[in-house]
């Protein structure tokens, strides 16, 4: 299987046949998330994606060194290298210390990963734990011949690097339509191009973050924080560098000339860019305000929710679509999942009630084969869904009394089933609605509509708060009550 793994590579702009450096290991890079706030839906949508591939990988047996990085410091408002950085700015705010914003947030991170079964990467570094390995890579950078300082800030010169190189290897875009879309530099501007981006920032005195370098007390830019924490941990080329489309343009351009810059060689083989989450075709951002909280999804507390959805449910949704699609986010579509996951669920608790016969009317290989080639082909997860959708009809088939498994089958399905739907597509099976628990939920419920309709609301109330605090949301709309668990 593993020979036949295709993937497609934004570098080259095809789909290609998956060869790593170093079989049977793989490196595989993300660029995590930005710890000074919550990460919304849309984020987590870019960490469920390459959760899958990720198991993916270690299903067909590779050896994955899966690094994702955390960005605690020197993110700047906006993409341009001025302005105050987010993490100082939200502790000013809060009076409190920069880390203990950095300490929330990724704490706040890692449960929700939990939450969304995603796995652990195998390194998490941090931007303020690699100072000095940033430091190293804009010396070198600069001996040769590609950055310059000018008062304590250390700029890439992105015109001389283009004389040699296609800094725009990665989108393909003109260097003429990006000037053109830059801002004028002005007299002010202590930059030589209009393109050119930091690599080191000087402190200014407000600034509570800085280090010690060679060019005085600064920061390091963004983008050199990744290129530093991936070579340091996967070598200076590597198999899989992964994120967010929109960081191809910037981040992972900037990223790709550091490298070379630098190691004179493209820093990974594959770029895999995963599509947005969207709200009304719109991208879900922290700065447009559009963004959902996790949480808010979970329990239903948003104005454009109409109830909660657990987070298998959720997970389920992003994986019914292919990662490079992009995901419009909508209650209706919610719906779908919630009992798209709830059905496969319901029948792989059938899975044990089935007795084997002498013969077979189904031959689960064919199954087994077609979800193969839907991972194989760039990690196809909504083909692979609809393949495993085949396997629940079987099963309900077989349980109905209407079709046969014999032994071999019936032991294939039920290794089909722990695969794919546990450890490829990380799905796990939540209390559902429809068992013994979800019947007591059901009874607590009504229990407490006859306390409203009897106009007894400190009943009804207090049943509500009980249930708050053992981690249980009720939700009510015109529809009725349900449930969710935090
Ligand atoms: P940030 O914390 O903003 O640096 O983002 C962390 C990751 O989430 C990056 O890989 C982004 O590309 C990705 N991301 C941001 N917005 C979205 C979205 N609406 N849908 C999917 N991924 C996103
Ligand atoms: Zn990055």
């Amino acid at each position: 299987m593993k020979s036949k793994l295709v993937i497609y590579n934004t570098l080259t702009r095809t789909k290609e046949n998956f060869t790593p450096i170093n079989p049977p290991f793989v490196g595989l890079y993300v660029c995590g998330p930005t710890v000074y706030s919550d990460v919304h839906l849309g984020n987590c949508r870019t960490f469920v994606s390459f959760d899958l591939i990720y198991r993916y990988l270690l299903h067909l047996g590779y050896k994955v060194r899966y690094v994702r990085n955390i960005t605690d410091a020197g993110h700047l408002e906006g993409d341009q290298d001025e302005g105050d950085d987010k993490f100082s700015k939200k502790a000013r705010l809060e009076q409190v210390e920069p880390m203990e914003i950095v300490q929330r947030y990724t704490l706040g991170f890692h449960h929700i990963m939990q939450l969304f079964n995603v796995l652990p990467p195998s390194i998490e570094p941090t931007a303020t734990g690699h100072i000095a390995e940033q430091i190293e890579m804009v010396k070198t950078i600069m001996n040769n011949g590609y950055a310059y300082e000018v008062n304590g800030t250390v700029y890439f010169d992105v015109e001389k690097y283009s004389k040699s190189h296609n800094y725009t290897v990665l989108t393909n875009r003109q260097l003429e339509d990006l000037l053109a879309n830059t801002r004028d530099l002005g007299g002010q501007d202590e930059k030589h191009g209009r393109l050119d981006f930091a690599l080191w920032i000087k402190a200014k005195p407000e600034h509570i973050m800085r280090w010690p370098s060679p060019w005085g007390w600064g920061f390091p830019g963004w983008h050199i924080e990744c290129s530093a924490m991936s070579s340091k941990y996967l070598g200076d080329t590597f198999d899989i560098h992964g994120g967010g489309m929109d960081l191809a343009a910037t981040h992972h351009t900037n990223e790709i000339a550091q490298s070379q810059a630098c190691h004179h060689v493209q820093p990974a083989r594959y770029w895999v860019h995963t599509n947005m989450l969207t709200v009304n075709g719109a991208r879900m951002s922290k700065s447009a305000g559009n963004g959902f909280l996790p949480q808010e999804l979970f329990t239903g507390n948003h104005p454009l929710l109409e109830r909660g959805y657990s987070p298998m449910t959720v997970r389920f949704f992003m994986l019914q679509a292919h990662y490079r699609s992009t995901l419009d986010f909508s209650n209706e579509a919610l719906d779908a999942s919630d009992k798209g996951y709830k059905r496969l669920m319901n029948a792989i608790a059938l899975l044990d009630k089935l007795t084997p016969a002498a013969t077979s009317d189904f031959d689960i290989t064919n199954i087994r084969e077609r979800c193969y080639q839907a991972m194989n082909d760039d990690f196809n997860s909504p083909v692979l869904i609809a393949e495993l959708f085949e396997a629940v009809r079987i099963i309900n088939t077989v349980y109905d009394g209407k079709g046969s498994l014999d032994q071999q089958n019936l032991d294939m399905l039920k290794t089909l089933i722990r695969d794919f739907v546990f450890d490829v597509l990380g799905l796990t099976e939540e209390v559902a609605q429809t068992d013994d628990f979800g019947k007591l939920m059901d009874f607590i419920i009504r229990l407490r509509l006859d306390a409203k309709n009897n106009k007894d609301y400190a009943t009804s109330d207090k049943i509500r708060l009980q249930l708050q605090e053992l981690g249980i949301q009720l939700k009510d709309s015109k529809e009725g009550t349900t449930w969710s668990k935090v």
